[in-house]
């Protein structure tokens, strides 16, 4: 009955763990869940009143499929003001959420056969879409003492004629770890005279802690051309729930196709989300991102303090996002099952490493209360040791 396309598909293995740990949790267990990518905090007030001012306002009827001109007009003031890249209202496209804009994307980019390069680890979403849209996945290996980065020697091994795509994913989910100009400056150099397309994933842009955030469309003219930046507000303004995402791109006719595809599966984003992205977007809640940040740097300082304090565990000083990507090689050759036996054993729910195509590691959010990532580390520590 299923498709072939569908049958490829695995589940997401970051919502497959932080939903069995809600589960349990449910069931009266003892829980301490560090696996979903999910701020612990409630949306800034002054995103919820505009939304429930839209509902009295019975602004809750179809909009454009791409979104109503007042809510694109402020993601293009974002992108100027934030990340200098000038956009019109035509290069921008609104979506149910970032993993939509990557769905749509894709959907309308990636034929069968062609490659779309992806850094590993990566975010367990790509690899999945990529093969579903019939492309093949071609990973670039990066390992905890290149924090986590591609070279451009790595990107420039990587290309043949079949690339189709790069994937940049920076801050980065799971590692945290954030490109600097220069690097993005490297990478994009190896691009120049080639055909290859940039997905920009900038989810965790307002969630860096150690130097400046660059967008990877800002650092030429000829990489402003093939990159498609990709962004939402679940992580930066807590609004998962929400689902808002966009994307912006120089090519009017990309934007234009998705805006077809979006036309004939979802129609437009919930009109209500609509509003309250527009406060969000214009900086009227940039005192509470900056709230969140500060919280989340002292979470994340206090947790790779109490990582690195354990026997045979390692774990590198993210510059971005809210996940420390930890290091368990010495104890553990299996990520799955130490994640699974941790679970069991202690109530501590973290992501196996291998779900991001990296052995021998597991991914901690610390977008938790520090009590419960100081207890949770504690657990892990005792795990550890009686191993
Ligand atoms: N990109 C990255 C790197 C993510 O971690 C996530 C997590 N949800 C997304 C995109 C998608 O976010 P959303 O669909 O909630 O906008
Ligand atoms: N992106 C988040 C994570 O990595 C949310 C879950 C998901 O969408 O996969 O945990």
């Amino acid at each position: 009955m299923l498709t072939h396309r569908v049958n490829t598909l695995s589940e997401s293995i970051t919502i497959a763990v932080s939903t069995l740990a809600q589960e349990l949790k449910a069931k009266g267990k003892d829980i301490l869940s560090f696996s979903a990518g999910e701020p612990d905090f409630g949306t800034p007030q002054i995103i919820k009143d505009a939304a429930i001012e839209a509902i009295n306002n019975d602004f809750t009827k179809y909009t454009a499929v791409d979104g109503i001109p007042a809510l694109k007009k402020a993601i293009a003031n974002k992108l100027q003001r934030d990340n200098g890249l000038t956009y019109t209202s035509d290069q921008i496209i609104v979506n149910n959420g970032a993993k939509h804009s990557l769905f749509n994307l894709f959907s309308a980019t990636i034929d069968k056969g062609d490659e779309v390069i992806i850094p590993s680890p990566y975010w367990v979403t790509y690899p999945e879409l990529v093969k579903y849209c019939g492309g093949s996945v071609v990973k670039i290996e990066t390992q905890d003492v290149s924090a986590f980065k591609i070279t451009p020697k790595q990107l420039k091994n990587a290309l043949t004629p079949k690339t189709k795509m790069l994937i940049l994913t920076t801050p980065s989910n799971p590692t945290g770890s954030v490109y600097s100009k220069e690097e993005l400056t490297a990478l994009a150099k190896v691009l120049e005279g080639t055909n290859v397309i940039v997905a920009s994933d900038e989810m965790y842009e307002k969630l860096v802690y150690e130097g400046s955030f660059t967008s990877a469309a800002s650092v030429s003219q000829d990489m402003y051309k093939r990159t498609i930046t990709i962004n939402g507000l679940s992580k930066s303004v807590a609004m998962t729930g929400w689902r808002f995402g966009y994307m912006a791109a120089d090519n009017r006719e990309l934007i234009q196709a998705t805006k077809k595809l979006q036309g004939q599966s979802t129609s437009n984003i919930n009109s209500i989300t609509q509003m309250a992205a527009i406060v969000a977007l214009d900086g009227k809640a940039d005192k509470d991102i900056e709230m969140m940040r500060q919280e989340f740097k002292a979470r994340r300082d206090e947790a790779v303090k109490l990582f690195n304090n354990i026997k045979g565990v390692s774990v590198l000083k993210p510059d971005g996002a809210f996940y420390l990507f930890v290091n368990i090689s010495e104890v553990s050759n299996d990520s799955l099952v130490f994640a699974k036996k941790l679970l069991e054993s202690t109530g501590v729910a973290v992501v196996p490493g291998i779900g991001f195509g990296c052995e021998g590691y597991f991914r901690f959010s610390f977008a938790t209360d520090i009590e419960s990532i100081r207890i949770g580390i504690a657990r892990i520590e005792k795990f550890i040791k009686e191993l």
